[in-house]
């Protein structure tokens, strides 16, 4: 079994469902981030965590996969300072709702005094709900942006064990390691962090608190990325109970902080019936036959293929 913990499904289609439901994948996290234009009123936020929080859970389910989400206001986007202080007024309203396991994707992009304000306005949301964190770290200058929203966590007394600090590589291992914090990596084709070298990563540092990801949205990423890693580690050796723990339990005991996330939900979980309707709305196009299944999985099942 295998949980996808950063996957931007609405981005996906219902074969990208298929094929990681087939390849093991028992569980996905969405987390809210950008959408690759700036939105230009709340209302746009308002209705995009409505969906990741809505249909997109609907439409996971119909092809037999439990799909999760974070809320959270993107640090690209918290540089409209207007629009940010009304999604920050907006959030309290989401944060509670059911299949809500973090706040997300939080942290810097360009590192603006806007941003700064942005995280730490969350970090003490996500206190008062009681909610772990996911940290987008930024593209430029990682590791200076990394040590960075360590130390702001840190001042707002967040617990390393409830957060998760995304997208490391070889030169943030170390210090998000040594801080006590959850890491997750990105495995992007072609480029950044592929599957050798998480594999690589895996055998040097061993398998605890690291947490394996697609990060799969509208750009060129593989929704499949988790659980090629997976296979190409047991090609290399790396033990059974290691590639479980970074592509499934340990996503699964920070995400799962919160109650919202559990196992039983994908071990007993309900039936796929593509009669179902959302608000009136199937997956289904003219004619076409309705999956009616019971899933289900032995625990101890790794599937990888
Ligand atoms: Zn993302």
């Amino acid at each position: 079994m295998i949980i996808d913990p950063h996957a931007h499904m609405i981005s996906r289609t219902t074969d990208d469902y298929e094929a990681m439901a087939k390849a093991g994948i028992v569980a996905v996290i969405e987390p809210a981030f950008w959408l690759g234009q700036a939105r230009t009123n709340v209302g746009s936020f308002i209705d995009y965590f409505s969906l990741i929080s809505g249909f997109e859970r609907f439409r996971a389910g119909q092809f037999g996969i439990r799909h999760y989400c974070t809320i959270g206001l993107n640090p690209k986007e918290a540089n409209n300072e207007p629009l940010a202080e009304a999604v920050l007024d907006v959030l309290p309203r989401f944060l509670a709702k059911e299949g809500v396991v973090a706040m997300g994707e939080l942290g810097y992009d360009e590192q603006t005094p806007a941003e700064d304000r942005a995280l730490r306005a969350q970090i003490e949301l996500a206190k008062e709900f009681d909610l772990p964190i996911m940290i987008h770290t930024p593209h430029r200058d990682k590791h200076a942006g990394t040590l960075r929203t360590m130390d702001v966590l840190k001042e707002h007394n967040f617990d390393p064990a409830r957060c998760v600090i995304d997208h490391n590589n070889e030169e943030t291992i170390r210090d998000v390691l040594e801080r006590g914090y959850w890491l997750g990596f990105s495995i992007y084709p072609q480029t950044k962090m592929g599957s050798e070298r998480m594999a690589v990563l895996v055998e040097n540092y061993g398998p605890e608190r690291l947490i394996v990801n697609s990060a799969c949205d509208w750009g060129v990423s593989d929704p499949l990325a988790v659980a090629k890693t997976a296979r190409l580690m047991a090609q290399r050796g790396v033990s059974a109970e290691a590639i479980r723990k970074v592509v499934y339990g340990n996503a699964l005991a920070v995400y799962g902080l919160n109650g919202e996330m559990r196992e039983e939900h994908w071990l007993a979980p309900a039936p796929i019936d593509q009669r179902t309707l959302y608000e009136g709305n199937s997956v289904l196009r003219g004619g076409q036959t309705p999956r009616i299944e019971q899933p289900g999985r032995p625990v101890d099942e790794l599937r990888i293929t």
